[in-house]
């Protein structure tokens, strides 16, 4: 697993192989994508990222909502005022272009755009020249094929995901991500998978970068949106779920609601889904990936390979 990875030299080698980085309009070999020690984004956390998937299909890679994706991307960008040197249609280019160019069947696609060297004021304005990146790497299950198969082990972190006005949690900016890191840590020592973050009246927030989701009494409750992330996956399988007959409740609810549950889950483009066994060492259910959950896992996988024609408007293909 990831944590496990330690560089061999300081600013050395990368664990993550990605070929050819798009870094600034041009496709560069990894090795000479790099910045500046002074970096803004480096110090403050001024940077705005997206993570995307393409999947082999029987008519070659396709990447999975890419409009929706740089969509949020640009999102992110206005709310940290950056000033985007590309615009949209560009940044998509740029992602197929890094799939095509390193010959992936498929990948997990990464474009961040940050702020450069240009001041370490803390506030960058009033010229905010963003800098982008896109690039890709080979990536499987996030959180082990295990977690897939069998459920992840989930704890509630001691770390509270942060009120919406204190970070911009809909979007998806680096610092954020500092609140992330330290549940993932927490979870990981622990000997979890996962991290529970809730909000700070104590109501279910999220993972640490996945949509939570449980069946009840073969109803789908998802965690509505105060402070957690607008997940393109949760809007997927919410589509899904409902095209497939389920009855679909958007809530607020509480840990123990999640250890009474039948079944529950979690998602997003690199988790994709995945089912929780364990939450605080009680077993959700059966304490084994639900049937609601393998069918909702199983129809999605089935879509984001482009193995049902209803959903071909999701795919770009590569
Ligand atoms: C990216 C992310 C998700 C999942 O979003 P998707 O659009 O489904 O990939 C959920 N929570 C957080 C905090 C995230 O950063």
């Amino acid at each position: 697993m990831s944590t496990e990875a330690r560089p061999k030299s300081i600013g050395g080698d990368s664990k993550i192989k990605a070929g050819l980085i798009w870094f600034n309009g041009r496709l560069v070999p990894q090795e000479e994508a790099k910045v500046s020690v002074l970096t803004h984004a480096l110090h403050y956390g001024t940077s705005i990222f997206e993570g995307l998937r393409a999947y082999e299909t029987p008519k070659g890679p396709a990447v999975f909502r890419l409009q929706e994706h740089t969509e949020r991307f640009f999102h992110s960008a206005r709310v940290m005022r950056f000033e985007m040197p590309f615009g949209p249609e560009a940044i998509n280019q740029a992602i197929l272009e890094v799939v095509r160019a390193n010959g992936y069947r498929s990948c997990y696609i990464r474009p961040l755009a940050w702020m450069g060297a240009h001041t370490l004021g803390v506030n960058p304005l009033p010229n905010n020249p963003a800098e982008v990146m896109v690039a890709a790497w080979e990536w499987g299950t996030y959180l082990g094929d295990e977690a897939v198969r069998k459920g992840a082990r989930l704890i509630t972190s001691s770390w509270a995901r942060f009120p919406a006005n204190v970070m911009p949690g809909k979007a998806k900016v680096g610092g954020n991500y500092v609140n992330s890191a330290l549940a993932r840590m927490e979870a990981h020592q622990a000997g979890a998978d996962e991290a529970l973050l809730l909000d700070k009246e104590g109501f279910i927030a999220e993972g640490s970068g996945e949509n939570i989701f449980f069946f009840r009494g073969g109803v789908l409750y998802a965690i509505e949106h105060s402070v957690n992330l607008m997940g393109i996956t949760r809007d997927t399988v919410i589509t899904l779920a409902r095209d497939l007959g389920y009855e679909v409740r958007e809530v607020r609810a509480t840990r123990d609601q999640l250890y009474m549950a039948d079944e529950a889950f979690m998602v997003g483009t690199a988790a994709e889904v995945t089912p929780i066994s364990y939450l605080d060492h009680r077993p959700i259910g059966t304490g084994e990936a639900g049937p609601h959950t393998l069918r909702l896992r199983a129809a999605y996988m089935e879509v984001v390979q482009g193995k049902n024609p209803r959903y071909e408007g999701w795919l770009t293909y590569v």
